[in-house]
């Protein structure tokens, strides 16, 4: 007994992405505590009030037969489930099948985070300590993993986890292709027009700031500035600390008159903005489609082309790679097959 636990934690802590994490600890939990279904729930941040998200589930249908469950967003969470979140402490409850539902508060930083739930048949003192256990080591765990993907003077993802966080966009939108397909889906009318964006945003003159009213000044700028980024954006729009003073926004899919008009909203808002000494901040943007055949890399040149001509025309605009194009007012990336980037 001793030996297996060991061995699942060495299996959980052997984890290098969040994703992966979620699965470990549910199928330890299963592997120790015989359940109906476990779930993990994360409160998305973003604008206006918190969202709930389930991110997974395991459901156990008959002795080794179980099925996971995909991400979906909770429009109204179970009252139990909110209490949890609200309070950080655990919530259990039976009905009068004597099936019991547990919630546990996954708190990072002091905040919760999310919950995991447990529905079972009810659980004896040696298994609620073992299962305690496992929710604090996700937690610990889960801390640095997320301290690892993030930028640390802004919060925001930072570029190491560029390349995995697109991958794995794509991978979802060629899934749900993939399944509309299988399913006879119209994909035309499911998604007219609609595909991902990548947006390149770049601070004007942001050296002046520096040079000006200096370098804690200049911090203060980048604080700022994403603050308000993820209180504009969509908590599903992956949002990225690239360099300096240098951002990268993958977009869910949207069209184009959509995607054009939340980006000059966003010019707008930085325009508005009020930073400490600056009297006016703008910022240059390149916008590039992504399909899900592109190269990470190939989405990045073209959204750098189009946020080159932003600045060379004037900085404080949008660039769009593909009416650019059009106009002949750039060149086109010619795609190099020999390069292999994954
Ligand atoms: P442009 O409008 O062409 O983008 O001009 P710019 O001055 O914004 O661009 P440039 O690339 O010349 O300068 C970027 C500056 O960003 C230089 C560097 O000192 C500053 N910088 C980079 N990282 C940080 C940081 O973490 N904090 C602060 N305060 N400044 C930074
Ligand atoms: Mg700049
Ligand atoms: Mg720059």
């Amino acid at each position: 007994m001793q030996e297996e636990l060991l061995n699942s934690v060495i299996k959980i802590t052997k984890t290098r992405d969040i994703d992966s994490l979620e699965y470990s600890l549910l199928s330890t939990i299963q592997e120790f505590i015989n359940c109906q279904r476990i779930s993990v729930f994360k409160i998305i941040q973003g604008q206006g009030p918190c969202t709930v998200e389930r991110s997974l589930t395991l459901r156990v249908h008959d002795v080794g037969e179980y099925e996971w469950l995909d991400r979906v967003i909770i429009d109204e969470p179970h009252a139990e489930l909110s209490s949890c979140l609200q309070s950080a402490c655990s919530i259990t409850m039976q009905d009068s099948a004597g099936t019991e539902r547990r919630w546990l508060p996954i708190v990072i930083h002091e905040k919760t985070a999310g919950a995991i739930e447990v529905q079972c048949e009810g659980l004896d003192s040696a298994q609620q300590v073992m299962l305690n256990a496992f929710v604090r080591i996700y937690e610990n765990y889960l801390t640095i993993l997320r301290e690892n993907e993030r930028d640390k003077l802004t919060g925001l993802l930072n570029r190491q986890t560029f390349d995995k966080k697109l991958k794995q966009l794509l991978e979802k939108q060629m899934l749900e292709q993939n399944r509309a397909i299988r399913d006879g889906s119209d994909l035309r009318s499911l998604h007219r027009g609609a595909t991902s964006w990548l947006a390149m945003v770049d601070i004007d003159h942001f050296k002046s700031v520096n040079d000006t009213y200096g370098h804690v000044c200049g911090d203060e700028v980048l604080l700022i500035l994403s603050q308000r980024m993820q209180e504009f954006f969509r908590s599903t729009d992956l949002l990225f600390r690239f360099g300096g003073e240098e951002f990268v926004i993958v977009f869910e899919p949207t069209d184009y008159e959509s995607i054009k008009q939340r980006m000059e909203q966003f010019l707008n808002l930085v325009r508005k903005t009020s930073f400490p000494f600056i009297k006016k901040l703008t910022v240059s943007v390149g916008l590039a489609r992504i399909s899900p055949y592109d190269f990470p890399i190939t989405v990045l040149e073209n959204a750098d082309k189009a946020l080159y001509y932003a600045k060379e025309h004037g900085r404080d605009q949008v660039g769009f790679y593909e009416d650019l194009i059009s106009r002949k007012q750039i060149k086109q990336h010619i795609e190099s097959s020999d390069i292999d980037l994954f």
